[in-house]
């Protein structure tokens, strides 16, 4: 992926609409000392701000579109002016943005570049194919936009990028806290995932925390 840069990363959430949710789970990732990643809506930011603080006290934060927008289908420049007006109710409130998630997954390779330019990460390739595209990536993007109906150019992925892949959920599992790279993928599954959260981190345990920025 030439010099763009791949992190990893723990435990994610999309933050849509329940703030309450993403603050209880926030509190129970810090109890068993996991640090999390948050992508949440700007206008929930402007909404909650002293909840949203909450959550970032101990875990990154980062953007999910101002109001769930889909991306894809947004010309480039109202696509930077709702990246750029997130990135300034989080600053409102004393909040860093460090990391961006499209909603729906819906961007183009030019949706990359915004990023890019403003020196925030991504986080909205699964892992998997991340890994099995490689350098093709942007093929594959480019094929799923098509499939949806949406025609554009082909571009390239940003070689500035900062990638974040996300990985695939074993929230089900009972063994939460055990393994790595996980992700609940949005606010409204919380009650869902609830008890395997709220379970107690096994003494011992061994969490693989090496997911910062
Ligand atoms: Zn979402």
């Amino acid at each position: 992926m030439g010099k763009t840069t791949v992190m990893k990363q723990i435990f994610t959430m999309d933050v849509e609409k329940d703030i309450d949710a993403a603050v209880a789970c926030a509190a129970q990732l810090t109890k068993n000392g996991i640090h999390g990643e948050f992508y949440i809506c700007g206008y929930l930011v402007e909404k909650y701000p002293e909840k949203c603080k909450k959550i970032a006290k101990n875990h990154t934060v980062g953007g999910h579109g101002y109001y769930h927008e889909n991306f894809a289908m947004l010309p480039l420049k109202e696509q930077k002016r709702l990246i750029k007006n997130t990135v300034t109710i989080f600053a409102k409130h004393g909040m860093k943005m460090e990391g961006w998630r499209f909603p729906r997954l819906d961007f183009t390779n030019k949706s990359l570049s915004l990023l890019a330019r403003m020196g925030i990460y991504d986080s909205s390739f699964n892992r998997q194919v991340w890994k099995r595209w490689g350098h093709f990536i942007f093929l594959r993007n480019w094929l799923s936009n098509l499939k949806r109906g949406q025609f554009f150019f082909p571009y390239l992925i940003p070689l500035e990028l900062i990638e974040k892949p996300w990985d695939n959920v074993d929230l089900e599992d009972t063994e939460f806290y055990k393994k790595s790279g996980r992700l609940m993928m949005h606010c409204w599954e919380f009650k869902k995932y609830e008890k395997y959260l709220f379970s107690q981190k096994t003494k011992n345990t061994k969490v693989d925390v090496d997911n910062h920025a």
